[in-house]
């Protein structure tokens, strides 16, 4: 029987259910599968992305978790694709490789002022309150005024941790470093600005219905932006996700929450539609956001009405998606920044199959989508990894130990399943001595040592 030994490169969902969906397969071959994860702890954006007070999309590391657990993968943590391990090297261990790493920048919004000192991509800002060890432990929340550009679920994200009270995210695994820096955070004001109108909004209704239950926190909306047009009336009659978000909007207008009337808590999060963005002011800093009010073309989108305004905020955060990072010897697609592919089978230039080579979740896909879309697209992906046998590698060190002595002989400190569990272990330890269930660990050195134990 021949045997398939596949390389997956990045322990996000997308790589840990590939994975799971190969293993479960019927096929005619037996399989053996190396994953590769650039950090000491799997997970992708589940660990890093979702937002520490979501316990419940958090809780899907578990079934992640019981994946690994089978003992069938083994895991290569703190390894590199591009540094520690190149496409020779997978070509001369493995039959095929499956990418599957996600995406973790914040994609441009060119315009004016954006490179002000107080502005910030999302992205960043969500790898630091989800205690990513690449990222700067400090955050410079020093912004009384703050507004949030985009209109979708990470935007609220992004929009509800800077209004929410430190102590409100005590019960969550944020790093003791976050909750110091969001205990201190001055601000009272958030202001969030889609371009479009609150019916063509991306968000979900759960997290926007979220926001009217935050502790000390008023929910503002403006009654210009609700004077919906037929295209918005249509989409409330024939869409049930966008008739529950005109529900949670309609239930705040009518309630004490309004813009005028407000119960007094001492933080406000303002949500504006019809607000396309012109500019960051400031000259040495973040001092201002203007926009422009904009209207439905008819056509289901919107255009400009010449009508300018100014906000006086000292930090903007532009969350208006992620984008993909180019991986080594690997075609990519700069524009739209995933891996060019055809139902998950990477192609070149020129169209054509890159033999052994496959993606898989947001970097095949682009970032958009939830955790159970990567599973889909896993199924998609292995299902053509499985049909190409013909084309696969032949590599010249299929033995298992062989990727082994490759790292060890090149000094690369790498971690394994074992030394995850060991890590998960230490950062449960030090949320129970807090009567919590997790803190987490961020250095990358100190990941390191609570995986060896
Ligand atoms: C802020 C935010 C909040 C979200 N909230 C939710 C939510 O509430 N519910 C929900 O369903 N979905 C949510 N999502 C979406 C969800 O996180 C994604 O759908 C999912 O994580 C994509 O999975 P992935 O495996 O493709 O990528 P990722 O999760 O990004 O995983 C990619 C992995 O590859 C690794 N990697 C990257 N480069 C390399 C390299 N060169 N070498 C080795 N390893 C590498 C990374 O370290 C990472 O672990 C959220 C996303 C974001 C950004």
């Amino acid at each position: 029987m021949t045997k398939l030994r596949l390389a997956i490169v990045g322990a996000g969902p997308a790589g840990i259910y590939a994975a799971d969906i190969l293993l479960k397969a019927e096929k005619q071959f037996d399989v053996s599968i190396d994953l590769f994860e650039q950090l000491p702890a799997p997970y992708g954006l589940v660990r890093y992305g979702v937002a520490p007070d979501h316990p419940r999309i958090k809780g899907i590391i578990t079934a992640l978790r019981d994946v690994l657990d089978t003992g069938n993968i083994r895991l290569f943590g703190n390894v590199y694709y591009g540094r520690d391990v190149t496409l020779d090297d997978l070509k001369q261990h493995y039959n095929a490789v499956i990418f599957s790493t996600g995406a973790i920048k914040d994609a441009p919004l060119d315009i004016p002022g954006i490179e002000l000192p107080g502005s910030y991509g999302a992205a960043d800002f969500v790898s630091w309150y989800d205690g990513h060890p690449d990222f700067p432990r400090e955050w410079p929340l020093d912004a009384s005024s703050a507004a949030v550009i985009g209109n979708g679920n990470v935007a609220l994200d992004v929009a509800r941790i800077l209004s929410k009270h430190a102590d409100d995210l005590l019960p969550t695994d944020i790093p003791s470093n976050v909750y110091e820096g969001l205990k201190q955070s001055p601000i009272t004001d958030v202001h969030v600005f889609g371009r479009r109108g609150p019916m063509q909004v991306k968000f979900t209704p759960l997290e926007l219905r979220e926001l009217g239950e935050l502790n000390d926190v008023d929910m503002v909306v403006y009654d210009e932006d609700f004077d919906y047009d037929e295209a918005s009336l249509a989409a409330i009659d024939s869409n049930k996700q966008i008739m529950v978000i005109d529900r949670v909007f309609r239930k705040w207008r009518d309630g004490p929450q309004s813009d005028d009337s407000q119960s007094g808590a001492s933080r406000r999060l303002h949500l504006h539609f019809f607000a396309g963005p012109i500019e960051v002011l400031g000259t040495d800093r973040v001092e201002g956001f203007r926009y422009e009010r904009t209207e439905p073309d008819g056509a289901g989108g919107v255009r400009g009405t010449g009508e300018f305004r100014e906000v006086a905020v000292q930090a903007v955060y532009r969350a208006v998606g992620y984008f993909g990072s180019p991986l080594d010897g690997i075609p990519f697609d700069e524009r739209r920044g995933v891996i060019p592919n055809r139902e998950g089978q990477v192609i070149d230039d020129h169209d054509e199959p890159v033999n052994g080579v496959y993606a898989t979740g947001w970097i095949k896909r682009g970032p958009v989508g939830l955790i159970g879309h990567t599973k889909s697209d896993a199924m998609e992906t292995v299902r053509h990894l499985m049909n190409d046998q013909a084309n696969w590698w032949s590599p010249v060190h299929p033995e298992e130990d062989a990727i082994v002595t490759l790292l060890e002989q090149r000094n690369v400190e790498f971690t394994n399943l074992k030394g995850w569990q060991n890590l998960d272990e230490h950062e449960r330890a030090l949320g129970a001595a807090q009567e919590r269930e997790r803190i987490k660990v961020v250095p990358r050195d100190e990941m390191i040592a609570a995986s060896n134990g």
